[in-house]
């Protein structure tokens, strides 16, 4: 029988994270603050983040950073995640390419987001914080979140996008069943919501003005952190257990990829997924290419400006080196919300600026094609924002076949889509549009 997927025993889960910030001979520049146009420091970023995490996001040196063992162990509940060697979608294709997945659809809350949610809440509860708060798209940052302030004893309020907390019910469940508190954004509950609710009345909400809002909580809350699910370079960081333990199981199935690719909102899964890889390109010269596949309706890294911007949009967070749209970019209202976010890591962004990696932007209808060949191919419905890694898999893919090349395709299934339904009853229905 031909092998499908390839497992890792929990002995194997890695004991350090990859900080590909020391192997980069361009370093990313630094973040500012926006007043004194000074470099942000550990204090500053230890305002609101916690400290370790403020100390990880600056660590431009050390290559390896442990794991704590509590952190593993609550990996170990559902890492190491399998690798799937995807014969259904290449029988589908009739591709000569071997496509290989990373499946981070298996942890309990269904996505790669907890990941980083356990270390971020860890490192709270280790520095003596009661309360986490965040912002949250589709819900599945949130709901990580919610779990593992629940396992850390942490209690945790999320601000979610309005127009998600209205469509995605079941998310919002999800967080309220781990015992989250959970405000539609923007709300009358902070200055930034305010303001925001007093210009736009009918504001449907924005990653970025939910993080102005979980922002100001931690800021005017004594015992309160504030934690993010993408974009920073420690939660990147955090997201190399993926491509670490890919790396180990491509070499179980005697191969390497020639292409990597993972959809992209503020980078953390891409560069879960390739950063490990990257370090032989980096160091090695390795010739492998790492694909970002990001919608159509916001093009950050296709069509976005290298710049200094917000994180947010009322301006709080310092000033970040990143490929953006503008800090107060609305998109349109896709499925993926998830990959709603105006800018791009400073990381993603040093790298894509010195051409190591490369970007393509998908359409709406493009992905649900996509997403469903693949469910019926592999019998896994992928999350909305998943479907813009597949769409680009498949892309490869048939190029190989055009070209008669037996490459090997590795992306990173980001998540499931049992909790999105609702948007594949719209395709099903014929009423999605491509939204751009
Ligand atoms: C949040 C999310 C993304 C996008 O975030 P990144 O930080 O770019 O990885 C992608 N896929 C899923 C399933 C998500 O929940």
């Amino acid at each position: 029988m031909k092998q499908k997927l390839y497992f890792l025993p929990e002995s194997e889960i890695p004991t350090q994270w990859y900080n590909i910030q020391a192997d980069m001979k361009i370093k990313p520049q630094p973040m500012l603050d926006p007043v004194t146009r000074k470099p942000v420091t550990v204090e500053d970023l230890s305002r609101i983040f916690s400290v370790e995490c403020s100390k990880q996001e600056l660590n431009t040196t050390d290559a390896w950073i442990d794991i704590p063992e509590e952190v593993r162990e609550y990996y170990a509940y559902y890492r190491p995640s399998p690798l799937v060697r995807a014969y259904g979608l290449e029988k589908a294709l009739d591709t000569p390419a071997r496509i290989y997945f990373k499946n981070e659809s298996v942890s309990p809350i269904g996505s790669h987001k907890l990941n980083s949610a356990l270390p971020q809440a860890y490192y709270c509860k280790q520095e003596g914080v009661t309360n986490v708060t965040t912002e949250t798209g589709a819900g599945q940052w949130g709901a990580a979140l919610s779990y593992a302030s629940r396992l850390f004893g942490l209690e945790c309020a999320v601000y979610q996008v309005k127009i998600s907390y209205q469509q995605k019910p079941y998310r919002r469940n999800i967080m309220q069943v781990f015992g989250a508190q959970v405000t539609p954004s923007p709300s009358m509950s902070t200055r930034a919501g305010k303001d925001i609710l007093t210009a736009f009345p009918n504001h449907q909400g924005s990653l970025g003005t939910a993080i102005s809002e979980a922002v100001e909580l931690a800021r005017m809350t004594p015992g309160c952190k504030y934690t993010l699910g993408s974009t920073m370079s420690h939660v990147s960081l955090h997201q190399t257990i993926i491509g670490l333990e890919a790396e180990k199981q491509m070499a179980l199935a005697e191969d390497y990829p020639d292409v990597v690719i993972a959809c992209f909102g503020g980078g953390s899964n891409f560069s879960g997924i390739a950063f490990p890889f990257m370090r032989h390109t980096l160091l090695e010269g390795k010739k492998t290419r790492y694909i970002a596949a990001e919608p159509s309706a916001c093009p950050k890294l296709t069509q976005g400006e290298f710049t200094y911007d917000f994180g947010d949009e009322a301006g709080y967070t310092p000033l970040i080196p990143m490929f953006s749209l503008g800090h107060n970019f609305k998109p349109a209202n896709i499925h993926a919300g998830g990959l709603r976010y105006h800018g791009a890591g400073a990381i993603v962004s040093q790298l894509m600026k010195d051409g190591i990696m490369e970007a393509a932007d998908v359409k709406q209808l493009e992905t649900f094609d996509a997403g469903l060949l693949f469910a019926k191919a592999e019998g896994i419905i992928p999350a909305p924002e998943s479907c813009h890694a597949i769409a680009v898999a498949i892309r490869e893919a048939n190029r190989c076949k055009e070209n008669g090349q037996a490459e090997t395709i590795l992306f990173n299934l980001s998540g499931h889509g049992l909790v999105d339904m609702a948007a594949y009853d719209q395709y099903l229905s014929g009423n999605l549009v491509n939204c751009d």
